[in-house]
This record gives C-alpha cells, structure tokens and sequence, in this order.
C-alpha cells in the first residue's frame, strides 16, 4: 500500500494540511491569501465582518475582517493548493443546491453580476466531442457508462451511444432521458466500460480518497476518464515559485492540478495512465484549459 493511501486514511486528514494530497510531500511551501467571502460564509459560515470601535480591541486597527487561509505548493510535484480542507459537512454546505436560488442569491451578494454569468456556466459544455474523440481508440460503442459526479448527465460523453448510462450524484437532480441516478449498492452489480469523472477532483479536500472509491467500481478493462481545469497560473507557473505563492484568493476550485501532480495522484491510488492530453475548451467553465486523462486499474 502507497503512502498515500494509509496517510489519507488516518494521520493526514487535518484541518490545516500539511502534506501535499497528491504525492505526500510534507516540505511545502506556503504565503498568506484569503477565502472569498461566498466560501468562507456558505461552507464555514464565516460571513466577513468590519471591526469598528464598539468592539473594543485595543491591540487592532478598526477595519474589514476577512477569513485568512494559504496558498500552498508542493515543489515535489507542482501542486498549488489551499491549505484548509473541508471536512464532508463544510463540503455539502457548499455544494448542496448547486446553483440554485440559496446559492445564487448569497453569490450574487458577494459577488455582484455572477446570476448573469451562472445562466452561461450552466448551458452546458461545447466540447463533447472532443472528449469523446480523445477516449474513442479505448472503447468500443455501445459503451456502458458511469458518470461520477455527473449531474445530470447532459455533459457526459457519449450519452446518446451508451447502453447504459448511470450517474452518482448527491444533488438529487432529475437526470437526462435515458440515465438513471444509482446508489453504491446498484454500482457494485454493474461491469462498466467507462467511468467518468470530470470536474470534480478540484473541489474535493482529499482526492485519493474520491479516486479509491472510483476505483471500487472498475474492473480490468474499465477505463476511467479524468477532467480537471489546467488553470492559468499553471499554465505559467514555472520552477522558482513566484507565481504560485502570489495567487491571493481562493474559492470553488481549491486544488490546482500540474501534469506531475495528477500522474503521482493517480499512481499512488493504483492506476496506469494510458493517455493524457491538455485541451483547449472553451467550454460553460470560467477555465480555457482542461487536463484530460484516460487510465486503467494498474497491472
Ligand atoms: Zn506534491
């Protein structure tokens, strides 16, 4: 057993972390930034608050008072992440009604114009086919297909030459004509040829942990599909560090994935990469970039 799956599994679950959750690292590299307020306040209810007089405090200056975390970054593999990892909980809080109206409302608050930009973000990917290209030399049609965290299956590749198409979702959203929404139970009876799991690795505090369940559902020839935004300061990033450390705000996406980072995430939880692309998708994500990879259970 790697080391990161015991570690994940019980020592390095704390609230601030200090081991990288992609390659274990523990010598990581921090500098100061803040949780966005919609964050802070919807998964942690820490509402920003402005420090005025009556409050007393002798020793601090009166002001805006916002939530302080870290960027931190795994020199080991690239990994730039934040260092609070939100327990199961804090998780649900965040992403329960998922753009719906409590969500929308309390964003829009924070961050006025986002309603607008939310009708554009949930009208859905344009480029289907392109993952549907990428994965197409693994497959054979009709495809048997689980969609990890799918929503309701209107984004998964190949939904309409599937014979079977499953999602796994906690939001409880009417699926798409011809998916169907199952639990683990229903998971462990099928043999699946695909299973997919696409943006959701950077919203999670431990990813080892998501792809170990994932990893329950396949058998030998299953292949399961990643996708992760490329970000922009990844995209520049280079080996001194600079850039990394200056990113000064965190909020949904609190993983930040290099290509090191997601090859050693996905061996240390026991798959073989057969291919791994960087595309250019400007699709419903606020991302240009996407990391898409294709890999089997390991030998
Ligand atoms: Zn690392």
């Amino acid at each position: 057993m790697s080391e990161i799956i015991k570690t994940s599994m019980s020592t390095c679950k704390e609230r601030i972390a200090t081991a990288c959750v992609c390659c274990n690292n523990t010598a990581l590299k921090k500098s100061p930034a803040l949780l966005m307020p919609f964050i802070s306040h919807r998964a942690l209810g820490l509402a920003p608050v402005k420090i005025d007089e009556t409050w007393g405090l002798k020793t601090i200056p009166t002001g805006m008072a916002y939530a302080l975390c870290h960027s931190t970054f795994c020199p080991s593999c690239g990994f730039l992440f934040l260092d609070v990892r939100f327990s199961e909980r804090e998780l649900s809080s965040l992403y329960e009604g998922y753009r719906e109206k409590d969500y929308t409302e309390l964003r829009e608050h924070y961050e006025p114009g986002y309603k607008k930009r939310n009708e554009t973000l949930t009208g859905g990917v344009t480029y289907i086919d392109q993952v549907e290209k990428f994965l197409s030399p693994f497959l054979t049609s009709p495809i048997k297909t689980l969609d990890w965290g799918g929503d309701t299956g209107k984004n998964t590749p190949f939904k309409n030459n599937s014979s079977l198409l499953h999602i796994y979702e906690i939001n409880n959203k009417q699926p798409i004509e011809g998916a169907k929404l199952v639990d683990k139970k229903e998971i462990s009876k099928t043999t699946y040829d695909l299973v997919v799991c696409s943006h959701v690795l950077e919203h999670v505090s431990y990813p080892s942990d998501l792809l170990l369940e994932i990893k329950e559902a396949m058998q030998s020839n299953t292949i399961l599909y990643i996708e992760v935004p490329f970000e922009e300061i990844m995209q520049n990033a280079n080996d001194d560090m600079e850039l990394q450390l200056k990113k000064r705000h965190w909020h949904e996406h609190i993983n930040f994935y290099s290509e090191e980072s997601l090859r050693r995430l996905v061996a240390n939880c026991g798959f073989d990469v057969i291919a791994l692309n960087k595309l250019n998708a400007w699709g419903g994500a606020n991302t240009s970039y996407i990391f898409q990879i294709a890999c089997k259970l390991a030998k």
